[in-house]
């Protein structure tokens, strides 16, 4: 915001043409967040990186003024070491493919015209003007979409099942509880372009016949939770939210409830009961809850990503949106691509893209000219990928198969100097730190862990330490209660299966 004060203010003292006034717009993230905060000028496509106040009156008394390049404020190309004048020219920007974060960083996200004049609220009207609930479901069923959540169950099928009771009321929710280290996406989504997660919220309200949602935001976003209030009142005034939306005999309302800033409470279970005001601690989920979920009654919980796909996937229609990705994970995954890298940010990419393309071009390789080590997928409880599995193709599937996960978008890059020991012990140190204590396995078996990987650190490790490891992690798996527990021991046996070695050499430096 200072700097486009300041901008306005310059503009002004250089009595330069006012109709350029309106067109100074603050977005929300453009992506590439290390080299931030960054200006586009528009429609010549130049990009300044860290701007700092000190710059303005250089960019409006020469760029804006005389069409002269200030080449220090542009992004150095990793790859060739030259700069780069526009956002096309990016190697950041040009692989990726924008479907959930496509006005993030275009839009003001205050501006709920800005978001209508990108189309916004078109797949709404659409929807309750020409299609039924049924229709509708069909049509994010034949998009092959995904929870870009963690878990990764395919979204029409739950809208499906929530529909097929009669229970009433019924519920939608939006899980923004994003506690994972080193992830932001649904921040970005959140802050940078909320009305899409609102038109999907409705949207998917329509389809299952639910009149109320809530949106559920960690406590630590406090400008997500404000951009996202002031949407919906937004909303509310176009007629979008409350009686009657649209004139049709539809009627939808949404809140914010703020997290309480427990981790756990990113599982579903947990959340809800974290909205009904209880404990946020996870439950069996032998009842969906798309039966009995919030206070008991039917309920749909996807997460913000998810929720911005779906304008687009009644837009487009379902079979156009599963021309992109992979067969059996449609679409695109945002991730927040941080760590050792070079360009470090936030990322949109088609499924089945392959790692080493997203590390090694978009984020322009490893930095300091050092060698890759690991690539840690889906947040704390992810697995790390070594080297030999950088061809691997990013989807659900693959993942899963190499020990991690997709997760919510958590990607991690580790230079050869990390230890991978180190790492595990970080996470699942975490992980403990986490875990609310309900069940037994994750309770006494993740402390378990906790001190088996400190010994193996502090040199008292013993070689018969790695199966016990791998024990307690399979029981976890197996009985766990919820996803963190079960999914707690993924950094602990995927180091051990790709990285034994250096467990072994902390366990001989004992000796
Ligand atoms: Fe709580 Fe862990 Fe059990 Fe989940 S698995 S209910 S976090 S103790």
């Amino acid at each position: 915001p200072a700097i486009a004060k300041a901008l306005r203010s310059k503009i002004d003292e250089a009595g330069l043409d006012v109709k350029v006034h309106p067109l100074i717009k603050e977005t929300g993230c453009q992506g590439l967040c290390e080299k931030g905060p960054m200006i586009r000028i528009v429609p010549d496509d130049i990009a300044y990186y860290k701007v700092s106040l000190n710059d303005v009156e250089a960019i409006v008394e020469k760029t804006l003024r005389s069409g002269e390049v200030i080449p220090k404020l542009l992004h150095i190309s990793a790859k060739t070491g030259k700069p780069v004048l526009t956002l096309r020219e990016n190697e950041f920007y040009t692989p990726q493919v924008k479907i959930a974060l496509r006005h993030v960083g275009e839009i003001d996200p205050h501006q709920i015209d800005d978001y209508i004049d990108h189309g916004g609220y078109g797949a709404l009207e659409k929807t309750v003007k020409e299609m039924t609930p049924d229709v509708v479901i069909e049509e994010v069923h034949r998009s092959g979409l995904r929870g870009r959540g963690g878990a990764g169950f395919p979204t029409g099928r739950k809208w499906k099942q929530c529909a097929s009771y009669e229970n009433s009321p019924k519920y939608v929710v939006c899980n923004g509880d994003e506690g994972d280290p080193g992830a932001f996406m649904d921040r970005s989504i959140m802050e940078g372009d909320p009305h899409s997660v609102i038109e999907g919220m409705i949207i998917g309200a329509y389809a299952v016949g639910a009149n109320e949602g809530f949106i559920y935001i960690r406590d630590e976003y406090a400008l997500a939770v404000e951009t996202i209030r002031k949407a919906i009142e937004q909303a509310r005034e176009r007629g979008y939210l409350g009686r009657n939306i649209l004139g049709s005999s539809f009627s939808f309302d949404l809140s914010i409830v703020r997290g309480g800033g427990a981790f756990v409470c990113g599982e579903s279970t947990a959340l809800m009961a974290s909205i009904e005001g209880k404990v946020g601690e996870p439950r069996a989920k032998y009842i969906r809850s798309v039966e009995k979920g919030l206070w008991g009654q039917p309920t749909v919980l996807n997460n913000v990503e998810t929720w911005a796909n779906i304008p687009v996937i009644l837009t487009q229609g379902g079979d156009q949106f599963r021309q992109i990705g992979t067969e059996k994970s449609t679409g695109t995954k945002v991730f927040s691509l941080v760590g050792k890298v070079k360009n470090t940010g936030l990322v949109e990419v088609p499924m089945g893209i392959r790692l080493r393309e997203l590390i090694f071009d978009i984020g322009g390789g490893i930095l300091g000219g050092r060698k890759f080590k690991a690539v840690q997928t889906g947040g704390p409880s992810g697995g790390c990928i070594p080297e030999e599995l950088l061809d691997l193709p990013v989807d659900f599937d693959s993942l899963t198969e190499a020990g991690s996960m997709m997760g919510s978008g958590g990607m991690i890059v580790m230079d050869d100097r990390t230890c991978m020991v180190d790492v595990a012990r970080y996470y699942v140190q975490f992980l403990a730190d986490e875990s609310c204590g309900k069940c037994v396995p994750c309770r006494e078996g993740i402390r378990r862990m906790a001190e088996i990987l400190e010994d193996i650190c502090e040199g008292r490790g013993q070689e018969s330490d790695l199966d016990l490891l791998l024990n307690i992690g399979e029981t976890m798996a197996e009985a766990a209660l919820c996803g963190l527990g079960k999914s707690a021991p993924n950094p602990v046996s995927t180091t051990i299966r790709y990285f034994r070695e250096e467990y072994l050499a902390h366990i001989q430096e004992r000796r």
